[in-house]
């Protein structure tokens, strides 16, 4: 299996190859294979990068939009076109299983191009009638943007921030986490092939510290980051020293709340999908499963039922519906939270151990009896493993779901609509969903609040974090000076 690009770096339209970068290798966790081996930026590529990027945006913003955004919209179209070999890439990279790889990675990326791409051209200002003067506003793009992406969903990362910055009239160089580098750089070739000019979508490899490069460069008007909140304290910190803006797509420890009226097999559904998919690792996953305590035997009934049915195998397998964890390191840590649950007494209904001898597998795992203070409870474990915690009413749930410092996303299960909305309307989380969880549709914005993030990716709230509002006044009279 190999799957090694025609260069590291993608920069100004090109392959580049720096072989003094240290090495990265991008290894399929399903068998431990080394199917690309790249190099890390030097800090000559980087600056490559930022100076092609700055040269090409002057241009780009000078574009009518509408032209802008038909390229976006052909980019769209050849991902839609080659979705296949783009998720068997996909799949190697992070073990994802092609099952959902086929509709969730390279095809929510064209949704989003295609989106930014008809947006593009409807961005406008105001007029503000001062009396005998008036006032109009200018939509600016920032400039150069930097992109840092985390490795659960790659391409799909890459194209929300991408397209947005390019819709609306910005430059990026864009860095993939080390452990997924490759389809970013797919996404490079395909943004040239239909017509981007060379510099706007720039992609150099590596490790933190080319991340800390971009974010301190003062060529980068923005920091874009999807990733864990230590790395966000980081990155935003360095921001804040160039006084740039920024978005912070952060980690989460988000609850889904199952009251006594709920569809049961709708709640244990979602709550699967909110868990598993992506082998749990997914930023807004529901991982505090709250349920009320007249229904949770049935419920956990249900749970353990349908998870003993889910195949777990090869990824490229159509027919598997889960894969490894990305890496034997993030599949050691899911296995340390899971030891810890068992020692502090959490009971174990499913799951709890590693599938297979070889492969970064880890079997859906599933906890009942779990309290507010057990650590399964409070850290984010990315991983498949379900937390069951038990409550009595309405007003206590709400008050235990937020007590975290997360604040990401969260999820209502209830056939009584009133409580629903009064429900999410309390909860402290950027994204909630009613009788539904994890869908995140490229029309709606996504994104979290305390630590959870700042900034929302998508839908029309993408405007204001990729564009800046210049204020124009226009004297229509004389000037009334006292001097
Ligand atoms: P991570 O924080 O380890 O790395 C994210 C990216 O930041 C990588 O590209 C990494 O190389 C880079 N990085 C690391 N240190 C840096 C530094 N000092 N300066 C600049 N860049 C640096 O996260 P991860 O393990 O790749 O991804 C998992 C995390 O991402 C989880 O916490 C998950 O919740 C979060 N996530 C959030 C969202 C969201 O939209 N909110 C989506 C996906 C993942």
């Amino acid at each position: 299996m190999r799957a090694q690009p025609k260069g590291s770096h993608f920069i100004n339209g090109a392959w580049v190859e720096d072989e003094s970068g240290a090495i990265i290798e991008s290894i399929h966790p399903a068998n431990g294979e080394v199917i690309a081996r790249l190099h890390e930026a030097t800090p000559e590529i980087i600056n490559k990068a930022l100076e092609a990027a700055q040269r090409a945006q002057a241009d780009w913003a000078a574009r009518a939009p509408v032209e802008r955004g038909r390229i976006l919209r052909r980019a769209a179209d050849l991902l839609r076109a080659r979705n296949h070999d783009l998720s068997v890439l996909e799949t190697l990279d992070t073990g994802k299983p092609l099952q959902e790889t086929l509709v969730a990675d390279a095809a929510s990326g064209a949704d989003a191009l295609e989106y930014f791409g008809g947006f593009a051209a409807t961005v406008t200002g105001q007029t503000i009638p001062l009396g005998r003067d008036m006032a109009y506003t200018l939509r600016e793009p920032l400039g150069v943007c930097a992109g840092i992406g985390a490795w659960n969903y790659p391409i799909q990362i890459a194209c929300w921030k991408a397209a947005p910055a390019l819709a609306f009239g910005n430059a990026m160089v864009f860095k993939p986490s080390e452990i997924t580098p490759l389809s970013a750089l797919a996404l490079a070739e395909i943004l040239c092939e239909a017509g981007l000019p060379a510099g706007l979508f720039n992609v150099v490899q590596g490790r933190g510290a080319v991340g800390a490069a971009l974010a301190t460069d003062a060529r980068v008007a923005k920091v874009s980051l999807t990733g864990s909140v230590p790395t966000g304290r980081k990155v935003y910190a360095a921001a804040a020293t160039g006084i740039k803006a920024v978005t912070m797509e952060l980690g989460g420890k988000s609850p889904l709340i199952v009251f006594e009226d709920a569809d049961l097999d709708n709640a244990v559904g979602a709550a699967m999908l909110g868990n598993f998919y992506s082998s749990g690792q997914i930023c807004s996953n529901g991982t505090r499963v709250f349920v009320q305590r007249s229904v949770k035997a049935e419920f956990l009934e249900k749970l353990k039922a349908r998870a003993a049915r889910i195949v777990l195998g090869d990824p490229l397998d159509e027919s598997t519906q889960m894969g490894p964890l990305v890496s034997e390191e993030q599949m050691t840590r899911v296995l340390g939270y899971i030891a810890q649950g068992q020692g502090e007494g959490a009971r174990l209904v499913c799951g709890g151990t590693r599938a297979g001898e070889s492969g970064c597998f880890v079997q859906p795992t599933v906890f009942a009896d779990v309290h507010d203070d057990m650590v399964i409870a409070r850290e984010e474990i990315f991983g498949p493993v379900m937390t069951v915690l038990d409550f009595e009413d309405e007003e206590e749930v709400i008050t235990r779901a937020n007590a975290t410092d997360y604040g990401l996303a969260a999820g209502v299960f209830t056939r009584d609509l009133a409580r629903a909305h009064r429900v999410v309307g309390q909860l402290q989380a950027g994204t909630c969903w009613i009788n539904s969880y994890n869908l995140t549709p490229v029309e709606m914005p996504f994104g979290g609040v305390k630590a959870s993030g700042v900034g929302r990716e998508n839908g029309h709230a993408a405007l204001e974090h990729y564009t800046r509002v210049k204020t124009v006044y226009l004297g229509l009279g004389d000037v009334e000076s006292p001097y």
